[in-house]
């Protein structure tokens, strides 16, 4: 015998099995599992909640005013077994869909509100759309709709084929976009006894994270009342609210250089007085205020001081200070992240078409961005950022701290579309958000199932959990008296709804791309 040649084959034989080992091991598919991967992959399902996906996206409603959308996941979910309890925590459009029994308890969130002003014909690659000024689907909520939905469904029916125990609860969460309702569902009490939260999150990349993510934030109007006046003939007679917002303004943006850099600090003024010639005698100015965790009610109180500061320059009053939302930051869940990334890997990157990847690069093309068509490759697990620099919001943040939570991200948007902006729309509709959506329903319905079938994985999760919790107990930053401003978007809505109408498209029957 050879011995170098055998020496060389045991050491392939040895590299092999260390390659082996060393990959991410792939989820173990248990009959649970391969139920749901099944029934979400049947060519009918994908279409019914594409549907589903593209009908909420015409509705495109703002936050509070998602009437038609949550009716539409209500009517799916009652039609599939579920139990639905509706209008709570003060709102009429939250909802919890449940199913099954005792423990484990496992949550999964669904949000479904729209963004204003960004209507736009869906997979059409310019700004271009449906309805002037309307709201539009900028952050892919209508895909995250009927990807949650059609997650517990599968789930439910594979805990109804193998007899498993344990409840699926789908937590039908309002107005995200203005961060309302996740802090009001869990002072309402509504995730007790839930032993782990699956959230979701559609975008361009298939992945997930874990550790502190976001900024919390604070969503506070300032309302000013001063004295009208002739603004010629008399304007000594009068008081300005609007110089008072102009005060405050001016001062909060002195304040912006010593706050720490990781603070944000946006607003706008919804009312400013209608006429130059009339003294404003109110005006109101909205505020996001948004830091760490520890940070926030600090800023707070000193925009606050900026305000009454403002009032007292103008002689004005400083009306009313109207918490709207307040969110803290989120904390994902390592062990939860780490079991969702392996049904990440299983389930794999959609596969597009030559088609899909067109539009993607048109798309990419009028945005100036690299031309690289549709995501071919699942992403790895993030890991928190080494140093906290601030950034976006999510009020999913509270639940994080009463409930082990991570986000599964899914795909559907082309790479280079932009949040909160028209480009995202025009890609959240058709053919790869329902292929996103899809993908994303089975990495979350088979994360759900581990749960469900896995005890030791559960404890592993609510344990660090727990020592989480100890060192970062749960307190609301909102004020005892606030309530959801139901009203908030009543008017905007309004304005838009009966235009918007016309270019409903049906769930049931699937009227085709009309927009
Ligand atoms: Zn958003």
């Amino acid at each position: 015998m050879n011995i170098a040649k055998h020496a060389s084959h045991s050491f392939l034989a040895v590299m092999v099995v260390f390659a082996l080992l060393s990959r991410p091991a792939l989820a173990e598919v248990s009959q649970e599992k391969q139920t749901v991967l099944d029934w979400l992959s049947q060519p009918e399902t994908v279409t019914k909640f594409g549907r589903i996906s593209d009908a909420i996206w015409s509705y495109a409603e703002l936050g509070l005013q998602e009437h038609k959308s949550s009716a539409l996941l209500i009517k799916t979910l009652e039609e599939a077994g579920f139990t639905v309890k509706r209008g709570l925590a003060g709102m009429p459009t939250c909802f919890v869909a449940s199913y099954g029994s005792g423990k484990p308890v496992i949550g999964i969130l669904v949000e479904y509100d729209a963004l204003p002003t960004l209507s736009q014909k869906g997979r059409v690659a310019k700004p271009d759309p449906v309805v002037a000024g309307a709201p539009g689907h900028g952050c892919g909520h209508n895909l995250m709709a009927s990807a949650a939905t059609a997650a517990a469904i599968a789930v439910k029916q594979a805990m109804e084929k193998h007899a498993l125990t344990g409840t699926i609860k789908l937590f039908g969460s309002p107005a995200e976009e203005i961060l309302v309702s996740r802090p009001y569902m869990v002072r309402a009490g509504l995730f007790k006894g839930v032993d782990a939260v699956i959230n979701n999150h559609a975008g361009s990349s298939f992945q997930t994270a874990y550790g502190v993510a976001g900024s919390a934030m604070i969503s506070v109007t300032f309302r000013f009342q001063g004295k009208t006046a002739h603004s010629g003939s008399a304007p000594w007679s009068g008081r300005s609210a609007l110089d008072a917002v102009e005060i405050m303004n001016v001062a909060a943006n002195y304040l912006r250089e010593h706050l720490h850099f990781s603070a944000r600090m946006h607003y706008v003024i919804p009312d400013g007085g209608e006429a130059p010639n009339v003294v404003p005698d109110r005006a109101r100015v909205w505020y996001f205020l948004r830091s760490s965790d520890e940070k926030l009610e600090e800023m707070y109180q000193r925009v606050v001081n900026c305000a009454k500061g403002a009032a007292l320059a103008t002689g004005t009053e400083l009306a009313e200070v109207r918490v709207l939302a307040a969110a803290h930051q989120s904390h994902h869940n390592k062990a939860l992240a780490e079991l969702m990334m392996k049904n990440i890997e299983l389930v794999g990157m959609p596969k597009w078409t030559e088609e899909e990847h067109a539009f993607a690069r048109a798309l990419q093309k009028t945005l100036g961005s690299a031309t690289k068509g549709m995501p071919t490759k699942i992403g790895t697990m993030e890991k928190p950022a080494a140093v906290f620099t601030g950034g976006a919001s999510s009020d999913h943040g509270d639940v994080t701290l009463v409930a082990p939570t991570a986000t599964i991200k899914f795909p559907g948007i082309a790479g280079g579309a932009q949040g909160h902006h028209w480009s995202t729309v025009a890609c959240g509709f058709g053919s790869t958000a329902w292929k996103g959506a899809s993908a994303g329903a089975k990495a979350m319905a088979a994360s759900a199932i581990d749960l469900l079938t896995q005890p030791d994985a559960l404890a592993a999760i609510r344990k660090e959990f727990t020592e989480y919790s100890k060192k970062h107990p749960y307190k609301s930053f909102l004020p005892t008296n606030a309530k959801p401003p139901l009203e908030f978007y009543d008017k905007l809505m309004n304005q838009y709804r009966s235009a918007m109408e016309a270019f409903y498209l049906d769930a049931e029957r699937g009227k085709e791309m009309k927009p």
